[in-house]
C-alpha cells in the first residue's frame, strides 16, 4: 500500500467554491488500482488571493485569483470522510518567511509542502521562462536553488521539500557532479538536523528530463544521513495518481531506504519497503 502525498485537483471541472467530490473520487479510484490507499491533497499557494504579496514576480501574482476559503471549505467538507490529508504546496521565498508563516496560520493543515519554483522572478518550471536558464551559469542557478531549499527546510514551516532538484526539469546543462555533491551534502545535513523529509516525486518522468526527482546521488546521501522520504506523483489529473511508484520504490531501495514516510490525517506514518 502507498500514500501519495502530493496531488492537485486544480485542473478539475470545478470553480474554486464548488469542488466536486466526484472529481476527488476519480483520484481515489485510480490510486486504489495502483495500491494507493491515501492521498495528500495540496493546491499551489499561488492560486490564492491571500498569497499574492508573498510570491515573486508578475507570473505568480497574476494567478492569485481565488479566495483561500473556497479551498479550505472543500477540505473541511471531506476531512474525516475520505482517506486523505489536507495540505498545501507553498512556495518558499526567503524574504517573505514571516508573511508565509502568517498565511499558513490561516488553516489547520495536516501537512505543508515547501517548494522552490521561483528564484526571484525566474519560474524554474514555467515553460515560457526557459530562456532564463541561458542567462546565468548552471552553477549560479543550482547554488541559489539549494540556498533557498536549505532555508525552506530550516524555516520549520514544512513537513517535506518537494521535487528537490527541479532545475533539471528541461534536461538543460547541469553543473558537474563534483560541484553538485557538496550542495547536496549541505542540503541533506539541514534536512537531517531539522527532521524535514525529502520528497521522491515521480512527475519528473512526465517532464522532458524523464527522471524522478531527486537524482540517485542526492537520494543516497539522504539515506546515509537518515533523512525521511515521502512519495509523490504530483498528479494534476486522476490518471497520474501513484504513477511510477514501482520505479520510485526501486530507486529508494537502491539508495538504501527501507521505510517511506507519509503525512496523513493522524500525523506521520511509515511504510516498510523491500
Ligand atoms: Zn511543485
Ligand atoms: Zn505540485
Amino acid at each position: 500500500m502507498w500514500f501519495d502525498n502530493h496531488v492537485h485537483m486544480e485542473h478539475g471541472p470545478y470553480t474554486p467554491l464548488e469542488y466536486p467530490v466526484s472529481w476527488l473520487e476519480q483520484f481515489l479510484d485510480v490510486g486504489r488500482s495502483r495500491g494507493v490507499t491515501g492521498l495528500g491533497i495540496v493546491e499551489h499557494a499561488y492560486r490564492f488571493t491571500e498569497a499574492a504579496g508573498l510570491l515573486p514576480g508578475e507570473w505568480a501574482r497574476q494567478r492569485c485569483r481565488y479566495p483561500l476559503a473556497g479551498y479550505t471549505a472543500f477540505l473541511d467538507a471531506i476531512r474525516g470522510s475520505y482517506p486523505m490529508a489536507a495540505g498545501l504546496e507553498m512556495d518558499f521565498v526567503p524574504a517573505n518567511e514571516e508573511g508565509i508563516r502568517a498565511f499558513l496560520g490561516r488553516y489547520s493543515w495536516d501537512f505543508v509542502l515547501g517548494s522552490i519554483h521561483f528564484l526571484d522572478d525566474f519560474g524554474l518550471d514555467v515553460s515560457e521562462m526557459q530562456g532564463h536558464y541561458f542567462q546565468r551559469t548552471p552553477e549560479e542557478i543550482w547554488t541559489q536553488y539549494y540556498d533557498y531549499s536549505m532555508r525552506a527546510a530550516a524555516s520549520g514551516l514544512f513537513q517535506a521539500i518537494t521535487h528537490p532538484d527541479l532545475p533539471k526539469i528541461y534536461g538543460f546543462e547541469k553543473p558537474p557532479e563534483e560541484f553538485l555533491i557538496p550542495l547536496y551534502q549541505r542540503f541533506v545535513e539541514v534536512l537531517a538536523d531539522t527532521g524535514v523529509a525529502l520528497e521522491i516525486n515521480t512527475a519528473g518522468l512526465r517532464r522532458p528530463v524523464k527522471e524522478i526527482y531527486p537524482h540517485p546521488t542526492l537520494l543516497s546521501l539522504a539515506a546515509q544521513s537518515h533523512v525521511a522520504v515521502s512519495f509523490a506523483s504530483d498528479a494534476h489529473e486522476p490518471e497520474n495518481v501513484g504513477l511510477y511508484f514501482v520505479e520510485a520504490q526501486q530507486l529508494a531501495h537502491e539508495a538504501g531506504f527501507r521505510e517511506i514516510s507519509f503525512f496523513g490525517p493522524q500525523g506521520t506514518g511509515h511504510i516498510t519497503i523491500s
